[in-house]
Parts: structure tokens; sequence; C-alpha cells
């Protein structure tokens, strides 16, 4: 049976759930658990709790699967955060670190009338500010700027993890979507990018796993680790 309501922790695991599914992910709880940085009993608990509200079914190897009205929710509640992060940059000034967090608070209170007026205000904007799609299925593959070799021309795609603590990171050393350059040097400990202004940019490494690019040669592509993808709070946790 299905509960036409979700709850706001219910909310976040199908939102975690959807990413590791748009990232090619096993959705599994394990994976669950590595993304939203909680234990496997409390993930365990939560996803026995999906299953009885009829927002997803379990295989006998553990795979997950949504339910049509798991799949409904988790859209819903996914690209009314994209949306919330792109109006408080686009519409409300706040700088582009600040927002995911907010968006978190915000995602689970919104009417569809409230939803239909943002997406009036944003105009032409297709993405939230850390690139990911607001409208379901038009994500483009990319691969990690880790992965570049030297020499390539690259643009940044998306940041794939948008724990704030990293985007103050990236946004400090002056990274963000849309950003075109050429990746200069490539170490085992930090990626350099010479942005088309000239200025140079370097990340570590680790960092760099975490932010998809469109490059030229490009490397082949890969799928991320789930430790790479959008982590959580343990305040959802119960
Ligand atoms: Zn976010
Ligand atoms: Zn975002």
């Amino acid at each position: 049976m299905t509960t036409e309501h979700a709850t706001v922790a219910e909310e976040e695991y199908l939102q975690t759930l959807f990413w590791l599914q748009e990232a090619k992910l096993p959705m599994t709880g394990a994976n669950v658990a590595r993304a939203m940085r909680l234990s496997a009993p409390t993930v365990h608990e939560m996803i026995g709790r999906l299953e009885r509200d009829g927002y997803i079914t379990r295989s006998s190897d553990k795979a997950i699967s949504f339910t049509q009205s798991g799949l409904d929710h988790a859209e819903g509640v996914v690209r009314r955060h994209r949306l919330i992060e792109r109006f408080l940059t686009d519409v409300l000034g706040i700088p582009w670190d600040e927002v995911h967090e907010e968006a978190e608070r915000l995602e689970h209170a919104m009417s569809p009338v409230l939803e239909a007026r943002m997406l009036a205000a944003i105009g032409d904007a297709k993405t939230c500010p850390h690139g990911h799609p607001i409208v379901g299925g038009a994500r483009l593959e990319g691969v990690p700027l880790a992965d570049v070799q030297e020499g390539a021309k690259v643009t940044i795609l998306r940041f794939e993890n948008e724990a704030e603590d990293l985007l103050h990171y990236l946004k400090e050393i002056g990274i963000e979507p849309g950003m075109k350059g050429s990746l200069t040097l490539s170490t085992p400990e930090e990626v350099t990018i010479t942005a088309e202004g000239g200025a140079e940019i370097s990340v570590t490494f680790s960092v760099a796993e975490t932010v998809s690019v469109i490059a030229d040669p490009s490397p082949p592509s890969r799928t991320a680790l789930p430790e790479q993808l959008v982590l959580a709070r343990e305040r959802y946790g119960r």
C-alpha cells in the first residue's frame, strides 16, 4: 500500500536512491549507506519502511527498484531541490555554495503552486547551480576531471557531490559549472586547469574525482563511487 505523503526521512532516502540511479550505480542498501554516511542498520530499517509504504521493491539479491509511486516521489523531491537551489542563486542572489542545505530543508514543504511560480521565476535555467538537470532525463554523461589527460580541453559540467564543505572549497578556488579551459597538469596529488581567461586553478585529486567535465580528447566514461555522490547529514538517520 502506498501512503500519500512520504515523511521527510523517506524523501531523503528516495532522493539518494534517485541520485544512485541517475549515476548508474546499483540501488542497494550498502550504496545508500555510503552515499548518506549512515550505518547499515539505520539504512536497513528505513529501506524496510520504504518497502512497506510501497515506494520500492527488493529482489532476492537485495537490488532495490522504485515502484511508480516511489519514482514519482523521488523525481519530485529531486526536481524541487534543484529548482529551489536555482531560485535561491538566481532570484535571491545567494552564493551557490550556500544553497544546498537550504534546499534540503525547503524541498519537503513546497506546494505545486509555489513550484510552478519558482519555475517561472528562474527563466531558461535548466540545471541547479551545481550542474544537475532540474528535469529528469536531461543529464549529460561527462567524465571525472581526475581522468582527463594533460592538454585536453575541458568544460566543467557538474559537481557530483553537493556536500557544502566541498562546495565552499570549489567556490573558493574559483571553479564552477560552465567554465571552460584546458587541463595543464595532472599529478596523483592535484589537477590544474588553466581557464580561458588565463587563471590557473588547482584542485586536489580526490576532489577532481567528484567534478564531471566534458573533455576533448575524452577518457572513457566510468561510473562514480557512491561516496562521491551527494552526502546527507546524520540528522536524517531517524
Ligand atoms: Zn543540492
Ligand atoms: Zn545542486
